[in-house]
């Protein structure tokens, strides 16, 4: 099972001189197997690069999103194989809490945008049941969810392929300032033992209180839970918009100083590949 970041930062795409290093695109993962079979996980501006990959190919996509915020929406409508007459393509939106689960659709609609989804020639799915789906499965891959702690609701991920786990949460505040969805205890059971980890940790703890509500966690908050869950690799993504590199750099020494010697922790780096049979290092 190989792993590849092509979108790790939250809010907003920024790029510049500051971001070179782990990257400016907004949120997407694409996960594939020794079987051929793969899945992308949200569909922000780092999608339309692995379109540029998947467009060379037929075989049917599944994209899963956590949510509808527009990080995660916003390059879908530059992914290629949309554009491509009859390929399959289907869509799980996130457990959000307002009735617009379309919306990675509609963005292109009215006003918004020049050419309309129901103009794509690709035959896109929506897969409208995402509510009672807790567990179900797609070629390849078995999905369980968990709802996220996020202002206007989403969902998390655990996928099992090939003897592996990995666990994609973000965005996710693990200790919000009212009543949590899922506890600090649910999410321990959801990820536990996982091979990889990949969880949202926009904030430094001097960005709270100001930022508690927001959905975003803070580095020692995921480190914490990694380590309590027996976490192999944990990937830590959805960067803050203002958060350089050299900031960056500095988090992930902190955390590898703390956690380095029980398990392997990064900030995500854009164009990153990991194989996961070979969990000690990334291959890119
Ligand atoms: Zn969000």
């Amino acid at each position: 099972m190989k792993v590849e970041f092509y979108g790790v930062r939250g809010s907003t795409p920024t790029p510049g001189r500051n971001t070179v290093l782990f990257g400016g695109n907004t949120s997407c993962v694409y996960i594939w197997l020794d079987s051929g079979h793969d899945v992308i996980l949200d569909a922000g501006t780092g999608i339309i690069a692995l379109g540029e990959r998947l467009v060379r190919k037929t075989s049917d996509i599944n994209i899963l999103l956590t949510h509808n915020h527009w990080d995660h929406i916003q390059g879908f409508p530059y992914f290629k194989p949309v554009f491509q007459a009859k390929r399959n393509i289907t869509i799980v939106p996130g457990a959000i809490e307002y009735a617009d689960k379309d919306a990675i659709l509609t963005q292109m609609s009215g006003s918004k945008h020049p050419v309309k989804y129901e103009h794509l020639p690709a035959d896109i799915r929506l897969e409208t049941n995402i509510e009672v789906m807790k567990t179900f499965k797609i070629p390849g891959f078995t999905v369980q969810t968990q709802k996220l702690n996020h202002p206007d609701g989403g969902s998390a991920y655990c996928l099992t392929a090939e003897g592996k786990k990995i666990a994609y949460v973000t965005d996710n505040e693990l200790n919000p300032p009212n009543k949590a969805t899922t506890t600090w205890q649910q999410w321990l059971d959801f990820i536990a033992d996982a091979d990889m980890l990949i969880h949202d940790a926009q904030y430094i703890d001097a960005d709270l209180p100001l930022k508690l509500g927001w959905g975003h966690s803070t580095f020692l908050e995921v480190a914490k839970l990694a380590n309590e869950a027996n976490v192999k690799n944990l990937y830590i993504i959805s960067h803050d918009p203002a958060r350089t590199d050299k900031e960056l750099l500095r988090e992930e020494a902190k955390l590898q100083a703390k956690y380095g010697d029980i398990f392997n922790v990064y900030c995500a780096r854009e164009g990153t590949v990991v194989d996961l049979a070979k969990p000690m290092k990334a291959i890119k």
